[in-house]
């Protein structure tokens, strides 16, 4: 592994007391021009006076007063997916379902995102794959399926009768009904390898038969959920929810990450408060999915769905960051297409500055992930995932949308993506 030093670059400067924003104020408390040096894939040392000695470094590379950041992290993707058209699970050959993913890996790798959490479909194999750098992707906190109720929002049985989850060993079937049910599941997705439980506590608007709306689990099956995870070794359990009555639960049930948040009340956002629980509003996919229905362009019960569930998140969410809830970046990408995550950061700064918006994409992602011990932020001893951009992301942050933009993607110390800068 090459010891690398960056010099003449901005660094956008998150640490820990970046969430507390009337700490810093001024343009000039955020950036800071100086060098960097990285030793071993950990960042070693940040100041304006590092020796530029070429002798004590394999690589020096000049950052031209450019911008670096943290790497981005989306708490909220689906890497195997290519828009859940299930047909496709049905006519792939398994090795092609596979093989397909790793372009879709590369451009989200390519738009900024160093670590992802996927929140279903990538198991324990693609995981290690990465781990073993066969192909270049995100690092990944895996889920590997998502618990569903028979007929919830990840089972994908057709009226017909037809199941078109793809199957293979190791690779567990999603649905699970009552308390035994939900605790044998859990131990099931522990052992084929997830990080953290992800459950479907409401319908969605991409499922083949139930309404956002709807309550899955009930309250005694997701504190069973709850419990068995955090049992497991303290795992625990984001809750995909549209509509309140699933949000409700899962709060009182002690679920930690709330997934798009669609229904929130100013109630349920002070539990949040109170319980320390992320949301994570993935506006991306809110946004693409009206746009599809709008074009009609599902099928009319999916149109009608999508429509229902964007008129109302916009408005909830502003409500719940008013209310101080502390809220992560996530996309929901693989609904729809990959490497547009950063996209995110735009939508999140119609309520947010473009700072707080950079803090969610990377140190509160982390802190949603359990991993702000380790990237998430540019500090001394940390892992070296970083981009670099060519111009300051404060003054534009949908500069950072356009994978082009994106000079440069380091990933544990080593130079991954370079286009000159
Ligand atoms: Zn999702």
């Amino acid at each position: 592994m090459d010891d690398i030093l960056i010099k003449n670059i901005n660094i956008i400067k998150i640490n820990q007391d970046s969430n507390d924003f009337s700490k810093i104020n001024t343009e000039k408390e955020k950036i800071e021009n100086s060098s960097i040096a990285i030793k071993n894939g950990r960042i070693t040392s940040i100041s304006k006076d590092i020796s530029h000695n070429k002798s004590n470094y394999d690589k020096i590379i000049d950052g031209n007063d450019g911008y670096l950041l943290p790497g981005f992290i989306d708490a909220h993707v689906h890497l195997l997916a290519n828009g859940f058209n299930n047909e496709d699970y049905m006519s792939d050959p398994l090795s092609y379902y596979f093989y397909k993913a790793i372009p879709a890996m590369k451009k989200t790798l390519f738009a900024g995102i160093t670590t992802a959490r996927d929140c279903g479909l990538a198991d324990f194999g693609v995981k290690t794959a990465i781990l073993k750098k066969l192909f270049l992707s995100p690092k990944l906190q895996i889920s590997v399926m998502p618990l569903s109720i028979t007929g919830g929002h990840f089972d994908i049985t057709l009226k017909s009768g037809h199941d078109m989850i793809p199957r293979y060993n190791g690779f567990p079937h999603p649905v699970c009904n009552g308390v035994e049910g939900v605790i044998a599941k859990t131990r099931e997705v522990v052992r084929s390898g997830a990080d953290f439980v992800k459950i479907m506590a409401s319908g969605g608007v991409i499922s083949e038969s139930d309404s956002p709306q709807d309550i899955q689990f009930n309250k005694k099956e997701i504190k069973a959920i709850v419990d068995e995870a955090r049992r497991l070794g303290g795992k625990y359990v984001a809750a995909h929810c549209h509509g309140l009555g699933g949000l409700e639960l899962s709060l009182k049930a002690g679920v930690r990450t709330i997934e798009h948040g669609t229904s929130i009340t100013k109630k349920l956002a002070h539990e949040m408060v109170d319980k320390n629980a992320f949301l994570v509003p993935t506006f991306s996919v809110i946004k693409w999915q009206r746009k599809q229905a709008k074009k009609k362009l599902f099928r009319e019960d999916k149109n009608e769905k999508a429509l229902e569930v964007s008129k109302i998140h916009q408005e909830n969410i502003e409500m719940a960051y008013n209310e101080e809830v502390t809220i992560a970046m996530g996309t929901d990408s693989g609904v729809m297409g990959h490497g547009e995550n950063l996209k995110e950061l735009s939508y999140l700064s119609k309520m947010m500055s473009p700072y707080e918006a950079i803090v969610a994409g990377t140190l509160t992602s982390a802190k949603c992930l359990k991993i702000d011990n380790k990237v998430g932020s540019i500090e001394k001893g940390k892992i070296a995932d970083l981009i670099i951009t060519d111009k300051n992301p404060l003054d534009n942050i949908s500069y950072l949308e356009k994978e082009n933009n994106i000079k440069m993607v380091f990933q544990d110390g080593s130079i991954v993506k370079n286009i000159n800068i």
